[in-house]
């Protein structure tokens, strides 16, 4: 018997053969040619997957933390005002590294966990006025919670602030249009939708962002991240031109380039539509089953992942279960729900098989811990959505 469990959880998620070959090429000097090629492809495909033909796309060796640094270490200097439109953990994450750049931060907090604010309290903070930039996580993982990121990047716009999207869970699985809806600073990691092997942090920035930087009176605050090292490094490769500032993560760039590709050749209109189609299924299980979700509302529920409440009197032992069943799943991360949810990630390379698979495993660990329900009820409801 195989003894392979299905990785469901939000990110790293399962990775294409065609990518994981990628990661085992023999390793190349990062200034080899063929190495240049593969990486200014790479950086073209990043413009085409955050539709952002005007972008700057960056690349590094880290995980998406790094990117978050990055674009708080470049756009601030001590003494800017930045507001955080608080959804959850990585919120949080991402005001304090504003405040570490000496940004004083003011949160713009969700009524209740599994909720966003309101565009009318978000634009009521920007009429205050004074901020330099505003932060938010497009898709909260600690949540699954999705904030309107073409609302408030338009919201930006009209008050002259810059926006800085954190797209680790969403980034090429939820819908982002980076230039049409005036994103100044949009990232993500390679785990996720982007589909390779953790270790890359990616950041593409719209000219108003590079502008502002180039515009800064202090030094940014951190050697690495600071994009005077990195500008003429991306403009290099971007270029074709052998350059060095650190050495890049060759044989990941290297699956990069493969799996943007492979995002490229489904299209972006037709992966966003994939994973609406999936998550419409997957959701649709999960009510079947009887089990609620933190997103308080469907409009802020995410497409990438879902977070699923426990029944009454179960406990997170209900993962192991799932776990027997050759799914693996995710526990909660939000400090106030922490043991009351779980989480399942449906990004990237996912398929109709793996919904199947996954709402089949809960099935079978909710019958395990005596929870009431229809056997068969949840992937009755996927397949409805699947099969229409
Ligand atoms: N932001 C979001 C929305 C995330 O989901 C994560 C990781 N789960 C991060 C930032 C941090 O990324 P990493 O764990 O790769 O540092």
């Amino acid at each position: 018997m195989k003894d392979r469990k299905l990785l469901m959880i939000p990110g790293p998620i399962e990775f294409t053969p065609e990518v994981l070959r990628a990661t085992g090429m023999p390793t190349t000097s990062h200034i080899a040619p063929n190495f240049i090629e593969v990486f200014a492809e790479a950086l073209e495909r990043m413009r085409e997957v955050f539709l952002c033909p005007k972008g700057q796309p960056f690349v590094f060796a880290g995980s998406g933390t790094l990117a978050m640094d990055i674009a708080a270490a470049n756009l601030t200097e001590p003494g800017n005002e930045a507001l955080v439109v608080n959804t959850g953990y990585f919120s949080d994450r991402m005001g304090d590294i504003l405040e570490r750049y000496g940004a004083t931060v003011t949160h713009v907090r969700a009524p209740t966990v599994g909720d966003a604010p309101s565009l009318d309290e978000v634009e009521a903070a920007l009429k205050e006025g004074g901020y330099k930039v505003m932060a938010f996580t497009h898709v909260d993982t600690s949540t699954a919670v999705v904030v309107d990121a073409k609302g408030l990047s338009a919201l930006g716009q009209e008050y002259g602030v810059l926006t800085v999207l954190d797209g680790v869970c969403s980034v090429a699985g939820e819908e982002m249009r980076q230039q049409e809806w005036g994103i100044d600073v949009a990232f993500t990691a390679s785990q996720k939708a982007i589909g390779v092997p953790p270790g890359l942090a990616l950041v593409v920035a719209g000219p108003r962002a590079v502008d502002a930087f180039h515009e800064r009176k202090a030094p940014v605050g951190n050697y690495y991240a600071d994009w005077t090292n990195w500008l003429p490094i991306m403009e290099a490769y971007g270029e074709r031109r052998p350059s060095y500032f650190g050495t890049p993560a060759v044989n990941l760039i290297w699956a990069l380039s493969v799996s943007l590709g492979q995002i490229l050749d489904e299209g972006m209109e037709a992966r966003f539509a994939r994973h609406q189609r999936l998550n419409q299924a997957f959701k649709a299980a999960i009510a079947a089953l009887r089990l609620s979700q933190v997103p308080v509302r469907s409009e802020v529920a995410a497409t990438t992942l879902t977070a699923p409440y426990y029944p009454d009197d179960v406990d997170r032992s209900l993962l192991g279960h799932i776990k027997e069943a050759g799914v693996i799943v995710a526990g909660g991360l939000h400090a106030e729900i922490r043991d009351r949810y779980f989480r399942v990630g449906h990004m990237g390379a996912v398929s109709e098989s793996d919904i199947l698979a996954t709402v089949g495993a809960i099935e079978q660990g909710l019958a395990q811990v005596g929870h009431g329900f229809e056997p068969g009820a949840g992937l009755a409801a996927a397949q409805e959505i699947l099969t229409a």
